[in-house]
């Protein structure tokens, strides 16, 4: 199994687990029980946690991605070098106007 997303929010976890379900992929949640009972904010390898199988981990990722800014994975978003919209950090090419991300991979640099 391959951990796929982790959210700090356990609701996120049953919405995602369930649409990945609706696309027969086999999704398990971890952690769901150690954040219920600490009532606390859990440390970071506590947080709930999304796994599949290796063999759907590709096209979880990309359902998850599909699913929107509010489910957006971990890991930094970059900004279209060419019009300035923002993407996802698993988009290859912008949405808006399908620049590539390397352009844009400079940019972020050179902005640091
Ligand atoms: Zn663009």
């Amino acid at each position: 199994m391959k951990k796929v997303y982790s959210t700090e929010i356990l609701a996120n976890a049953w919405n995602i687990k369930n649409v990945l379900e609706q696309h027969d992929i086999e999704a398990v949640i971890k952690n769901e029980n150690l954040f219920s009972v600490s009532g606390e904010v859990p440390f970071l390898e506590c947080l709930p946690q999304i796994w599949v199988k290796p063999l759907d981990f590709v096209r979880a990722k990309q359902i998850i991605a599909d699913l929107g800014s509010s489910f957006e994975e971990v890991g930094p978003d970059w900004v279209c070098a060419s019009c300035g919209e923002p993407n996802l950090s698993n988009y290859a090419v912008c949405w808006s106007c399908e620049s590539s991300h390397e352009n844009a991979h400079e940019n972020d640099l050179a902005n640091q």
